[in-house]
C-alpha cells in the first residue's frame, strides 16, 4: 500500500511535470548559511528563501535547482515537511551541465503575486567540472580555464547562477549548443532576480596547514573577507545584496597576501607576485586618471588571484577575479582602471554602470598607445554584437530587441555600451563628456531620459535622435557605404570633393571618414541618420584617390562595403 502510494505520488509528478511552469517562481529573498569544508570539498547549506508566484496562473508546484553535485536534504513550509521528488535536470545553466531539481508540491495554491517562505537544506561537494563544455566539443584544457569553479584545499572560488547553482534557482533548461539559448535563459534569470534580497554567511571549516585562508565574498559595497590564523576556527564572512542587481553571488577562499589602497584591496597568491606588483603599481595612476574623467573613487572595490594562469577572468560588481601569473604592466592598469571607476560611479543601470567601466578601458588604451589602440579594445567583442543586432533585425521573433536602457545582456551592456559612450565623446568632446558624467547621481536616474539630459546639457546640443537609435530601442546597427563622390576645382583652383555617405541599416550615427590623395589624407565626420544619405564638401591639397568610412568606432552590421576607389580623371 505504501510503495503503491509512493508510485501514484510519482506518476501524478510526473503527470503534472509536463505542465510545470519552472519559471512561474521569483525567488524574491534568500537567506541561507553556507557552510564550506575544502578537504572534502563539501558545501552544506541551510536556510530560508521566498517565493514569489510571478506567472498569471494559481502554482501547487515550485521547481527549486540547485548545481547536479549537491543533494536536497529537507524543504520546509510553515515549519512542516513538504512532499517534494528530487530529480536530475539537464541543463547548460550549470557548470555540470545538470541540475538537481526538486518539484515541491507547496502545502496550497500560490495566487499570481502572492508568496511562499520555504526552509531548505542541501548539501554535496563542488568539484571542477566542466561537463557543459566537454559535451559539446571544447577541448579539456580549454574548459577547464573557463569553468574553474571548485571548492578544493588549495584554491576555491565559485560563481553563482550561470556557473554554479550553488544557491536555488528556478529556470528552464538552457542549451550551451543551441545558439544563444544558454545566455537567453541566463538573462531572463538575471532580470527576475535584479530587485531580489540576496544574503549569505558564509563559513571555512578546516584550513589546511599552509598559513592563514581568506574567505571573499563579492557582496555590496565591496568584498568583504576576514581570516583567522588559528586553524580550527570557522571563518565567517557575509555576503549581502538588497537588491541582487546585475551581481552574481560568488565566493572565494584561498591563501592570499593582501595589499590594502583605499578604497581597493589586492589579493595575491605567493606565486603571482610580480604580476600582482603591476597590479598594485596601477592603482595611484589609475586613481588619477578616473577621477579626471569620473569623480572621486569612494566605493570598496577588490581585485583577486585567480589560481590558474590561464583562467578567464569574472567581474561580478565591485569584485575582479584574475589570474596575476601574466605580469602585464598594460592589462592590468585596464583592470584596475575598471574596478576604480565602479567604485567611482554607481549605477543601478547596466549599459551606464559596466558600459562606462568598459569606456574607460578604452580610453585608457588610448592612454597607452594611440586611437587605434582604443578602437581594437573596443572592437574586441564586435563580432559578437554584429552577430546578435544581424539576428534582432532577420528574425525579432527568436531574438527579441535588447534596448540599452534596459536590456541584461552582457554583449549588450557591455560592448555596445562601451561603444555607445565613446561615440558620445567624439561627438562632444572631452570636456562636455566629462562635465555630464560628473553630473551623473545614481540617486538622480530615474527618467530614462535622465542621462540624455545630462549629455545634452553638457554639450549644448540635441542628441535625442542618438539615444533613440542606440539607448531607447534596438534596430540592429547603421550600414555605411558611399553612395557618390564628385571631385571638382572651385574658381580658385583649389581641390574640392563633394560625398555622400549613405546609411542603409535602421540606426543613425555620426561616423568618420576619410579621404585619401596623393601625399596624406584627412579625416572628417558626418551625421548620417537611419535610412537616409548625408552630403558634404571637403577642401584637399591633392587630388582623391579613396576613400574610407568609419575607422572602427562606430559598430556597423558590414564594413566591406567601407572603402570607395576615386578613378583619376
Ligand atoms: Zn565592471
Amino acid at each position: 500500500m505504501k510503495l503503491f502510494r509512493v508510485v501514484c505520488l510519482l506518476c501524478g509528478l510526473a503527470s503534472s511535470s509536463f505542465a510545470i511552469d519552472r519559471e512561474a517562481f521569483t525567488i524574491t529573498k534568500y537567506d541561507l548559511e553556507i557552510r564550506l569544508e575544502p578537504v572534502q570539498q563539501r558545501l552544506g547549506a541551510r536556510g530560508k528563501i521566498t517565493l514569489r508566484n510571478d506567472s498569471t496562473q494559481p502554482q501547487k508546484v515550485a521547481t527549486l535547482q540547485i548545481t547536479s553535485t549537491l543533494s536536497w536534504r529537507s524543504i520546509k513550509a510553515e515549519g512542516k515537511p513538504v512532499q517534494f521528488v528530487s530529480q536530475p535536470y539537464v541543463s547548460d545553466i550549470d557548470h555540470t551541465g545538470a541540475l538537481s531539481e526538486a518539484l515541491v508540491t507547496l502545502p496550497a495554491e500560490v495566487k499570481p503575486k502572492e508568496a511562499v517562505e520555504l526552509e531548505i537544506s542541501y548539501e554535496g561537494t563542488i568539484p571542477l567540472d566542466a561537463t557543459r563544455m566537454t559535451q559539446i566539443g571544447v577541448p579539456d584544457e580549454l574548459a577547464k580555464h573557463a569553468s574553474w569553479d571548485q571548492i578544493s584545499p588549495s584554491f576555491t572560488a565559485v560563481r553563482g547562477a550561470g556557473y554554479v547553482a550553488w544557491y536555488p534557482i528556478a529556470t528552464e533548461s538552457a542549451d550551451f549548443s543551441e545558439g544563444n539559448s544558454l545566455f537567453e535563459v541566463v538573462d531572463r534569470w538575471k532580470a527576475r532576480e535584479a530587485r531580489s534580497e540576496f544574503k549569505a554567511i558564509l563559513g571555512l571549516v578546516g584550513a589546511n596547514d599552509a598559513g592563514a585562508p581568506m574567505l571573499l565574498c563579492s557582496g555590496e559595497g565591496g568584498a568583504s573577507y576576514s581570516f583567522e590564523s588559528s586553524r580550527n576556527h570557522i571563518l565567517r564572512t557575509d555576503c549581502e545584496w538588497k537588491p541582487l542587481g546585475l551581481a552574481t553571488p560568488t565566493f572565494v577562499a584561498a591563501y592570499y597576501e593582501t595589499e590594502s589602497k583605499p578604497p581597493a584591496s589586492l589579493f595575491g597568491l605567493a606565486d603571482h607576485k610580480a604580476g600582482a606588483a603591476k597590479y598594485t603599481g596601477a592603482f595611484e595612476p589609475a586613481t588619477k586618471f578616473v577621477t579626471e574623467w569620473f569623480g572621486q573613487p569612494s566605493t570598496p572595490i577588490a581585485i583577486a588571484d585567480l589560481a590558474d594562469p590561464h583562467a578567464a577572468s569574472f567581474e561580478s560588481g565591485t569584485l575582479l577575479l584574475v589570474s596575476m601569473a601574466a605580469e602585464d604592466a598594460k592589462l592590468a592598469e585596464i583592470n584596475v582602471v575598471h574596478e576604480v571607476v565602479h567604485s567611482a560611479i554607481s549605477s543601478a543601470r547596466p549599459w551606464v554602470y559596466e558600459g562606462l567601466a568598459h569606456f574607460a578601458g578604452a580610453l585608457d588604451r588610448e592612454k597607452q598607445d594611440g586611437r587605434q589602440a582604443a578602437l581594437d579594445f573596443l572592437g574586441l567583442h564586435r563580432e559578437a554584437l554584429v552577430d546578435l543586432e544581424k539576428d534582432v533585425v532577420a528574425s525579432p521573433q527568436k531574438s527579441p530587441s535588447q534596448p540599452l536602457a534596459t536590456t541584461f545582456d552582457e554583449t549588450y551592456y557591455r560592448s555596445k555600451a562601451a561603444y555607445v559612450w565613446w561615440m558620445l565623446r567624439d561627438m562632444i568632446g572631452d570636456e562636455a563628456l566629462k562635465q555630464a558624467i560628473h553630473q551623473y547621481r545614481a540617486g538622480d536616474d530615474k527618467d530614462p531620459k535622465y542621462v540624455e539630459q545630462l549629455v545634452g546639457a553638457a554639450a549644448k546640443r540635441d542628441l535625442g535622435w542618438f539615444f533613440t537609435d542606440w539607448v531607447y530601442q534596438d534596430h540592429g546597427l547603421p550600414d555605411f557605404h558611399v553612395q557618390s563622390v564628385h571631385p571638382w576645382k572651385n574658381e580658385k583652383g583649389e581641390q574640392l570633393v563633394t560625398v555622400t555617405i549613405e546609411n542603409l541599416g535602421n540606426v543613425g550615427a555620426e561616423v568618420p571618414f576619410t579621404v585619401r590623395f596623393q601625399g596624406g589624407e584627412v579625416t572628417r565626420r558626418l551625421e548620417v541618420r537611419a535610412k537616409s544619405t548625408a552630403t558634404t564638401r571637403v577642401e584637399l591639397p591633392g587630388a582623391p584617390t579613396e576613400i574610407v568610412i568609419n575607422d572602427g568606432s562606430v559598430p556597423e552590421s558590414d564594413l566591406a562595403n567601407n572603402t570607395f576607389k576615386i578613378a583619376a580623371p
